[in-house]
């Protein structure tokens, strides 16, 4: 099943999950049947709260999963994951469907309004309306504002909106 998930995409799921170690994690995971965390923790090196965060995090989405025995012993609960490869397509599509929805706001809002820039590193371009407000006058830099293209974004945003719409079959 594992074979069907390349690399690049279990790394931007891993990335996803918004720590650096995830994908060290995830790695180790995929060449793993089972294991548990502190084995995980031993042998990544990652400490082993951010093992559990991050194993929870995975869980939450349903990209790992739990097993819990009993220690015989201790009498403690041992937790055992497992990566969940036939999840992971589910996500990424998921994923990329929230994507697709911010990118087409913000293409909207790229293609209905007329921006305006004093041109000064740091500063930001403001819309048509609000530049009137500001008598063409940055609110930052107080530099004059003047009339800032935006055909370029609106392309790059109109072609990575097409492209994740093909991905998505929509
Ligand atoms: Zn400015």
């Amino acid at each position: 099943m594992l074979s069907t998930i390349d690399d690049a995409t279990l790394t931007k799921v891993a990335m996803a999950m918004g720590e650096e170690e995830a994908v060290v994690l995830v790695e180790h995971l995929k060449n793993i049947d089972e294991t548990t965390d502190d084995e995980i923790a031993n042998t990544t090196g990652i400490r082993l709260n951010l093992v559990r965060k991050i194993l929870y995090k995975l869980y939450d989405h349903s990209l790992v999963s739990l097993r819990r025995t009993r220690d015989p012993k201790t009498g403690w609960f041992i937790f055992h994951w497992k990566l969940q490869p036939d999840q992971l397509e589910g996500f990424i599509l998921s994923q990329k469907r929230r994507v697709l929805e911010k990118l087409t706001v913000r293409l909207e809002y790229e293609k209905n309004h007329d921006f305006y820039f004093c041109n000064t590193l740091g500063c930001k371009r403001v819309p048509f309306e609000d530049a009137v407000e500001l008598v063409f006058h940055c609110s930052v830099c107080g530099k004059p504002l003047s009339h800032c293209a935006n055909e370029h974004l609106v392309a790059r945003l109109s072609e990575k909106v097409e492209q994740l719409r093909n991905e998505l079959g929509e």
